[in-house]
């Protein structure tokens, strides 16, 4: 008998043609995750990095049989398939699926850290989550609901429902 986990993804592109890669990288995490769900569509101003055309932002939701750094393993060939080159940290990139939370649990490996560890601070990250979520807590007992409250959200708009990813 295999238990899956409840698994969240963050999802980020600002290069290149942003929705149609986005929505390919929502396909090709069904291929590896059942029962995914996907937020709606926002758009964002750049994070950290400022000086970067606008992202598409997304969360997906779904169960997995995965192991955590093999989940990591399955996105990072996601992201490269997609056209993504490793370069500079929060610099452009053609998408970004990151691991925001695994079940329950937290994880803090050199490869991986879970639940993200700026999830908590990015209106484009708990908007989307929220919507999936809204009454969802983290590890430690936080609400992502009450998180949202902390953040701005000046620089993030809902472009689109979520048939984005259909
Ligand atoms: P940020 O993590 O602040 O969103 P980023 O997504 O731009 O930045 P990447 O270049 O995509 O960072 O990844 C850098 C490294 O982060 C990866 O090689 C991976 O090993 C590590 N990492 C640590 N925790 C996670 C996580 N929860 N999800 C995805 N990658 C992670
Ligand atoms: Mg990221
Ligand atoms: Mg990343």
């Amino acid at each position: 008998m295999s238990t899956k986990v409840s698994i969240f993804l963050g999802l980020g592109a600002n290069l290149g043609n942003r929705r149609a890669t986005m929505r390919a990288a929502a396909q090709r995490i069904r291929e590896v995750v059942t029962d995914v769900r996907v937020s709606s569509l926002y758009e964002s101003e750049a994070w950290g990095v400022t000086d970067q055309p606008m992202f598409l932002n997304a969360v997906a939701r779904g169960l997995t049989d995965l192991q955590p750094l093999e989940l990591l393993e399955a996105m990072q060939s996601i992201e490269t398939e997609l056209g993504r080159v490793r370069n500079a940290r929060w610099g452009p990139r053609a998408i970004d699926i990151d691991i925001l939370l695994y079940g329950a649990e937290s994880i803090d490996e050199p490869r991986l850290v879970v639940p993200h560890p700026y999830m908590t601070q990015r209106s484009f990250v708990l908007r989307p989550l929220a919507d999936l979520a809204a009454g969802l807590t983290l590890p430690d007992g936080s609400l992502v609901g009450e998180w949202l409250t902390t953040v701005s959200q000046d620089e993030l708009r809902r472009i689109e429902g979520p048939s984005w990813a259909d």
